[in-house]
């Protein structure tokens, strides 16, 4: 499985103590008597998040595509194939909705459902995405955000309180994004750099982006404002987001900009250092043959053919809203 991101449950206990503790005030006080808008808004949280979180799926089910052997086969064939490296039971519903020119997706549940909706724009000219491998990257890192069980209501109830806690409910959600990102790159390396300079330039662009030369700039960038960017940040800021894909040898950086020290684990002796792109091709997983036990659909098997709490309820592929 996938890396989980050193500081995401350390953060996620400190945050499901202090909403647990904030339902029992608000309990307390309405109690005795005190009544305002954030002591409804917390005794009424399991009930809304509940809501939110069924007309979140119910938009997607009668407004979205839904991913088929018949329709977008190369993004469903690609759920299918992050769900079983991933080990799931079975696949999350998957769902295109009108982008508009906006580049996103998302993961979500309701009930026992989980699903991911992406945007249109990442499946552009002629059914087949630009850059099949960024797409094929965006997938595993929203399939990885339910298999890691962020989309879990129960999780979601327990982080109620991250709107209201902006630098540690902010730490937690940009250690999840961490967490999924080494799901899409466990699903497909070769993709993360696409992917990212997707985030940065767009979907006619990305392929100009220098992943190196802008990662390179998360050790450049420094002061006190590109601290408190990152920490208001609901994602690490683009530039530690590429050095935490290509510096395989650690987590990604939640509070301090990466440092220029080479990596912790080097090559074998004997063996260049690569950077980039190709030490990613070098360290891509090979997949395996029936992953994770779970049935492949048949069909085209080329994969190259083709805000996160509260009542928003999502965990997203980048910190631009949803609209
Ligand atoms: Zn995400």
């Amino acid at each position: 499985m996938p890396a989980r991101h050193s500081w995401e449950i350390p953060l996620l206990v400190v945050v499901i103590l202090l909403t647990v503790v904030s339902y029992l005030v608000a309990f307390l006080l309405l109690f005795l008597g005190l009544v305002n808008q954030y002591i409804l808004l917390l005794v009424a949280a399991p009930l809304l998040l509940w809501f939110g979180r069924g007309v979140n799926f119910s938009s997607q089910r009668v407004n979205g595509v839904k991913m088929s052997p018949s329709q977008f086969p190369e993004g469903y064939r690609m759920v299918q194939e992050a769900a079983a490296r991933f080990g799931m039971a079975s696949a999350p519903d998957a769902y295109v909705v009108l982008g508009n020119g906006r580049i996103n997706a998302f993961a979500s549940g309701h009930g026992f459902r989980r699903y991911v909706v992406v945007y249109s724009d990442l499946f552009e000219i002629s059914g087949a995405a630009r850059e099949p491998d960024a797409l094929a990257f965006i997938i595993g890192h929203e399939v990885g955000h339910i298999a890691a069980g962020h989309a879990s209501y129960w999780r979601q109830l327990g982080m109620f309180l991250v709107p209201f806690l902006p630098v540690l409910g902010n730490s937690l959600i940009r250690a999840q994004e961490y967490t999924a990102d080494n799901h899409g790159y466990c699903h497909r390396p070769q993709g993360a750099p696409a992917a990212m300079g997707t985030l940065a330039a767009g979907k006619y662009l990305n392929s100009v982006v220098g992943f190196d030369e802008m990662a390179d700039r998360a050790a450049q960038e420094r002061g006190f404002f590109v601290w408190m960017v990152n920490a208001m940040s609901s994602h690490p800021v683009l530039t530690w987001r590429m050095w935490a894909l290509r510096d395989r040898s650690r987590h990604g950086k939640l509070f301090w900009r990466p440092d220029p020290a080479p990596p912790r684990f080097g090559p074998l002796p004997g063996q260049p250092r690569l950077r980039g792109t190709a030490a990613m091709r070098s360290r891509c997983p090979k997949p395996r043959a029936d992953p994770g036990g779970l049935r492949l659909p048949s069909g085209n098997r080329n994969p190259a053919a083709q805000s996160n709490s509260g009542l928003s309820s999502r965990v997203r592929l980048s910190s631009k809203k949803c609209g």
